[in-house]
């Protein structure tokens, strides 16, 4: 019965960890694509006016993809937090963290507090 109450508060964290591995081939896509594009255009280095746009959307999507990547990192570390059932815990100081946080922050390992102090 606890169990219940544990997956429907696990709810966002589910939503936020697809949405991240969603993210994750969306980008990953993105740069398959970019490098094909790049590399078919590069034999034209000198006049490609498309070159510095092209890797400055490297750079940006490389970012996106590392955030992403950490962000699915934080959501495998938090429902490992579920299953072992210290989930919705503070990891420092061991108080409950607000429901209203978790649903903001799905992957909050520590009470507002904490956090601040962290
Ligand atoms: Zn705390």
């Amino acid at each position: 019965m606890t169990d219940a109450g544990v997956t429907d508060r696990a709810g966002p964290l589910r939503r936020a960890r697809a949405e991240a591995e969603a993210d994750i081939r969306e980008l990953t896509a993105a740069m398959e694509s970019l490098r094909r594009t790049r590399e078919s255009s590069s034999d034209d280095d000198e006049h490609d006016p498309e070159g510095p746009t092209l890797s400055s959307e490297w750079s940006r999507i490389r970012g996106l993809l590392t955030a992403a990547e950490s962000r699915l990192g934080d959501a495998d570390a938090a429902w490992a937090r579920v299953e072992n059932g210290s989930y919705g815990t503070c990891l420092r100081c061991g108080s409950a963290i607000p429901p209203g946080r978790l649903e903001v922050r799905p992957t909050a390992a520590f009470c507002v507090a904490c956090a601040s102090v962290h």
